[in-house]
């Protein structure tokens, strides 16, 4: 497909998109469906998706009627899209699924079809639930250690999980610090699973070396484990990790979580200190049996910023990124691990790549777009959905909650009262999502400076926020890391740009 047609294919998504939420009688329809509540205090809009799912338990003649009017509005969404009805309701069957596409029709009243869009709630929460670390890991955002004084009693934090699972949040992570060693931290997966959410745990994996804990993890409801891993080899892993023999220990864990069929996920934060590394590191994914390999954008926050000289320079980054995509795009077994990265810049790949015939992943009429939870493969047609779903999913899909309950747009912000958006006990995390002016400003692609805002991939990518807001001090500046940003790098480096700005971290990067 020429740009020309896309972007024409484009306006005619978002077409369909506006009349769906600002057309009066359609827009009346779908407040109907999400603000009337039925049995069990349960709006009628999930009511209706479970009729559509085949699931009659909460029938009645209002969610019928629901029912008849959501899948004629489905069916004009997903047509927009190049789907059907029916690509969509054999997902349906699955609770999570009917989660999140509720959560979709209620952004898309509450927020209208902007690009990139905002459900009705964050899709994922990442919680860091404690500050007590076993490991002392040189990158650490949380600079994890002690145990925090003001860390949430059970209590609290069982609240905490109902407030997020009555808002319809899906995915609830609990991170840390190490999140497997607070000690009510199977009481808080139950209560999430319970409720409904899929629950992981991002862990550095070492208490899991204990086959008979995972057990007892999967029996409260874990379902997802992601593992760091920083080495393929103890000298660079144990390095950065602080704690000799953590290597052995954090393999060990991988293995057990395989074993135990939680879908694993080993997460690289790739820095001068193992960028060598990534080649092998995949392999030794892939032999792990892990179903996600996840390289960590690195970000200089908490302990991190000791070691900012580590960062990737532009133009290492966008080979690592080519090297990820030649791999992505020519992954034939469908079941084979996927490969995926928090780098935003990822997005803009395979766009250039279409543009680029020269460029592996655009020969075969289908294209693969890549974020950070999935490397769909979709008809051409489908590929301007990139845009809607977006880069930086910060503030728009994802919330960060700390020990003591405060909520951020991302666990890599820094936490000052700037970008502190509220807590979940003391504040309506309802109205935090819709009107929250860092959250505004996160969500609006048209307000990045520099580079990052004239960008024609800005809605899909828009740069990391967190290394944007680190190194500058400005939640809208360019993510430096860039290639397209290589002049805020070389400024940053020279150290013009913290002259000019005055903010962002106190040291400049060198070589
Ligand atoms: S300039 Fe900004 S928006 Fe464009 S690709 Fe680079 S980081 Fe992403
Ligand atoms: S700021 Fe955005 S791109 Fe950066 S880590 Fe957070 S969600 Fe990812």
């Amino acid at each position: 497909m020429s740009r020309h047609s896309q972007e024409d294919h484009t306006a005619g998504q978002l077409r369909v998109l506006q009349s769906l939420s600002r057309g009066r009688l359609l827009s009346r329809v779908v407040r109907w469906l999400t603000d009337t509540h039925g049995r069990g205090g349960r709006s009628i809009l999930d009511s209706s998706l479970d009729i559509i799912a085949g699931d009659r338990s909460s029938v009645s003649v209002t969610s019928l009627v629901g029912a008849l009017m959501l899948r004629g509005i489905l069916e004009m969404g997903t047509r927009a899209f190049g789907g059907s009805l029916a690509d969509i309701r054999e997902n349906l069957s699955n609770v999570l699924f009917r989660r999140a596409l509720s959560s979709v029709i209620t952004g898309l009243v509450d927020f209208g079809p902007q690009r990139p869009f905002t459900p009705g709630a964050p899709f994922q929460v990442v919680w860091n639930v404690t500050r007590t670390c076993n490991l002392r890991c040189k990158h650490c955002y949380e600079n994890a250690g002690r145990r925090g004084r003001d860390e949430l009693d059970t209590e609290q934090a069982l609240r905490a999980i109902d407030i997020m699972a009555d808002e319809g949040v899906v995915f609830l992570a609990f991170s840390g610090g190490e999140p497997t060693l607070r000690p009510d931290i199977l009481t808080l997966i139950r209560r999430a699973a319970d409720r409904g959410m899929y629950v992981a745990a991002a862990t550095n994996g070492t208490t899991f070396a204990d086959r008979e804990r995972v057990r007892r993890f999967k029996e409260a409801g874990l379902s997802f484990a992601q593992i760091s891993l920083d080495g393929v080899n103890a000298e660079t892993h144990d390095s950065f990790r602080g704690v000799p023999g953590a290597f052995a220990r954090t393999i060990e864990g991988i293995k057990n979580c395989v074993a135990e069929g939680l879908f694993v996920e080993i997460a690289m934060t790739v820095t001068h200190y193992n960028l060598h590394e990534v080649p092998k590191a995949i392999e030794l994914a892939e032999r792990l049996g892990a179903r996600w390999f996840m390289i960590y954008n690195f970000v200089p926050i908490g302990r991190g910023a000791e070691i900012a000289d580590a960062d990737l320079t532009p133009s290492e980054r966008e080979e690592l990124l080519r090297l990820l995509w030649d791999r992505i795009s020519s992954k034939s077994d469908p079941g084979a691990m996927e490969v995926l990265t928090t780098a935003p810049q990822l997005g803009r790949v395979p766009l250039e790549a279409a543009r680029d015939s020269t460029l592996p992943g655009c020969q075969t009429g289908e294209m693969i777009f890549p974020t950070h939870f999935s490397n769909a493969r979709l008809p051409s047609q489908m590929t301007r959905l990139s845009e809607f779903i977006g880069g930086c999913g910060a503030g728009r899909f994802y919330l960060a909650m700390e020990p003591n309950g405060d909520l951020y747009p991302c666990v890599f912000f820094p936490h000052t009262p700037e970008v502190r958006i509220g807590n979940i006990l003391h504040d309506d995390l309802h109205k935090i999502w819709r009107q929250s002016g860092v959250l505004r400003m996160l969500r609006d692609k048209d307000l990045l400076k520099d580079h990052c805002g004239s960008c024609e991939n800005r809605y899909v990518c828009g740069g990391c926020r967190a290394r944007a807001i680190q190194y500058f001090g400005d939640l809208l500046a360019p993510d430096p890391g860039c290639k397209y940003n290589a002049a805020a790098w070389n400024a940053l480096r020279t150290g013009e740009m913290l002259a000019v700005t005055g903010l962002g971290i106190q040291r400049t990067v060198s070589h």
